[in-house]
């Protein structure tokens, strides 16, 4: 394999074009000590393509630094996002709106392919699952039937001094219980992040609390955390709140989530609706719909993405939870029986991983949480979330439920309507159950975003990049003429990123150094930088495909160049 020092790439190849000529693919190697990076010569896609490195086949190259995303901190990531066009504030020069967000150049087209990535793996790709695109806004009896009018809600706590609002369910108090004696000197309250956090903010709570009875410096238990739901009114009477540090939380109390609007020229109760909490439900009322329009047999499924509305209490960790964001839901219908659901449960669960890991989420980053007894809904068999372990802790990223024949039975009795199924075979009618898989878009790009986090050490120079997979990657190629004031050689640049551009989403970059343009690239996540360069035109000797990861370089014909990145961007 011919492997050139970039900085001398030029010269040598002039020098070796014998060796390195296209056609003979040559394996004499050219390598040079001081090497910044790897240029390997190929004759054709294929060739190049079946040679570049896999992630653990690495080569030398860049030091990775694998302490980076155990440092990363939440704020590093809003900073990226904003700095660079992915997610911003939304309504920013009103000073802002809690819980929404607005996606920027480079954050649409993150999120598109991941829905469209989605949409391909669960319902191109499979001939047993459908998709639908229902209204926003349905007839509200849905969500009387649902149960969302009645139990869609959060336990909630006020504070009486500041009038803050608190999830009481996120919010975690501990007794302040003395080492010596186990007597009780009071409570500290803290918000839900991860343990050591908690632990940090809950040892300063204590200390003021011991210099305030002159206690100072005396050893304490280790604390016990409960949600404050879990307490009584005795309890709340002392536990600190955190808008005020003094006792002034409320009990907890149950807040809908669900926001209203109305409907019609008319303001008054009979013109009442809702933004859908959830896209499952515009699912379930078009059940009958798409049972008798499409050629669907059971087991089969229905997938809808789409925006969704929750007016959280507290909405926080960025796009994590927020009061607008888009879901992509399945029902997936099954045949009905105390065990049958078990192994679709089971498969479901083993897609949806699949599904995560291949559209680049880090297996080691992922994890389950089986629900049990009063973790499950009153109506559900079973539910199992993925989890990701943000840097604001482990969280769950998406969950699939069995959730029996609940929602068909409730909408068939609120509508009226039979929502059952015909089996053709057996000749019996009957309620299918189903299992949801649900997957939040936007948890899934804050996921994307922290799993791609990086940095490593190039010749002492450190870096920080984006390491999207190929089929995310808001642009695929970077297009860089080496230099901008020689026409022919821009000229060929263009002509290949108009070319590129019909495919992907390209970005053309001809302002600075080479290294700084492909530090640009690499920082918000471009797979691929194309430069056209003097040997472009001068000895038409293709140009180079700089892989981000691995910063390794391929020459290839300029004609290979769309087959070769169609092998790496969409796997063919
Ligand atoms: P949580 O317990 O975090 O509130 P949930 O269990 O209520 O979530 P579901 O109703 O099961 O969530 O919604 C399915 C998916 O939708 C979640 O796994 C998550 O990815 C996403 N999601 C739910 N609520 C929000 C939100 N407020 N902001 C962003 N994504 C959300």
């Amino acid at each position: 394999m011919a492997i050139i020092n970039k900085s001398v790439a030029l010269t040598m190849f002039l020098t070796f074009q014998g060796v390195l000529s296209f056609g003979s693919i040559s394996r004499h190697a050219v390598t040079s000590t001081s090497r910044r990076s790897i240029v390997t010569v190929f004759s054709t896609a294929e060739q190049a393509a079946a040679a570049a490195p896999t992630s653990n086949e690495k080569k030398e190259g860049p030091i990775k630094n694998e302490q980076a995303y155990a440092n990363l901190k939440m704020e590093e990531i809003v900073s990226l996002c904003k700095r660079r066009g992915i997610i911003f504030p939304s309504s920013e020069i009103y000073n802002g709106f809690a819980g929404f967000f607005d996606y920027g150049p480079l954050g649409a087209e993150l999120k598109r392919n991941v829905k469209d990535a989605f949409w391909k793996n669960f319902v191109h790709n499979r001939e047993d699952v459908v998709g639908i695109d229902s209204s926003i806004i349905h007839n509200p009896i849905t969500w009387q039937s649902s149960g969302h009018l009645d139990g869609f809600s959060d336990p909630m706590v006020d504070c009486r001094e500041t009038k803050l609002r608190y999830r009481a369910d996120q919010l975690f108090c501990s007794p302040v219980v003395l080492e010596e004696c186990g007597s009780t000197v009071g409570f500290v309250c803290v918000l839900e992040a991860n343990d050591e956090d908690m632990v940090k903010e809950a040892t300063s709570q204590a200390k003021k609390l011991l210099k305030e009875k002159e206690m100072k410096g005396s050893a304490i238990k280790a604390f016990q955390f409960r949600d404050l739901t879990q307490v009584t009114e005795e309890e709340m009477a002392q536990i600190p709140s955190p808008g005020s540090n003094k006792p002034t939380l409320t009990m907890p109390r149950d807040f809908n989530l669900m926001f209203q609007t109305n409907v019609g020229a008319m303001q008054d109760a009979s013109s009442v609706a809702y933004l859908r909490p959830e896209t499952a439900q515009g699912i379930f009322i078009n059940y009958k719909n798409v049972v008798g329009s499409s050629r669907v047999k059971i087991p089969f499924g229905i997938a809808q993405i789409g925006k969704a509305f929750r007016n959280e209490i507290t909405p926080r960790n960025f796009i994590f939870r927020s009061r607008e964001f888009e879901q992509m839901e399945i029902e997936y219908f099954i045949p009905p029986g105390d065990e049958e659901w078990k192994p679709y449960h089971e498969k479901w669960i083993a897609d949806s991983r699949a599904f995560l890991e291949q559209v680049g989420l880090k297996d080691e980053l992922m994890g389950y949480d089986v629900h049990e007894g009063d973790g499950l809904a009153h109506y559900a068999r079973a539910c199992t979330d993925i989890t990701f372990k943000f840097p604001f802790g482990v969280q769950e990223l998406m969950g699939i439920a069995a959730r029996g024949d609940f929602d068909l039975k409730s909408h068939s009795e609120g509508s009226g309507k039979v929502l059952d199924y015909f089996d053709e075979e057996t000749k019996e009618k009957f309620i299918p159950h189903v299992i949801e898989p649900s997957l939040g878009v936007d948890r899934l790009i804050l996921a994307l975003i922290c799993s791609a986090y990086a940095e490593d050490e190039i010749n002492g120079e450190k870096r920080s990049y984006l390491s999207f997979h190929p089929s995310i990657a808001p642009v695929k190629v970077a297009v860089l003429p080496l230099v901008k004031n020689k026409e022919p050689l821009v000229e060929a640049a263009r002509d290949l990123f108009d070319k590129l551009s019909k495919r992907w989403n390209v970005q053309w970059d001809q302002t600075g150094a080479i290294g700084r343009r492909y530090r640009r690239a690499d920082e918000v996540g471009v797979p691929f930088c194309v430069t056209v360069d003097f040997e472009t035109i001068e000895d038409n000797a293709g140009v180079t495909i700089r892989d981000r990861d691995s910063t390794d370089q391929v020459r290839i014909p300029i004609d290979e160049v769309i087959p070769y990145l169609s092998k790496m961007i969409d796997g063919y």
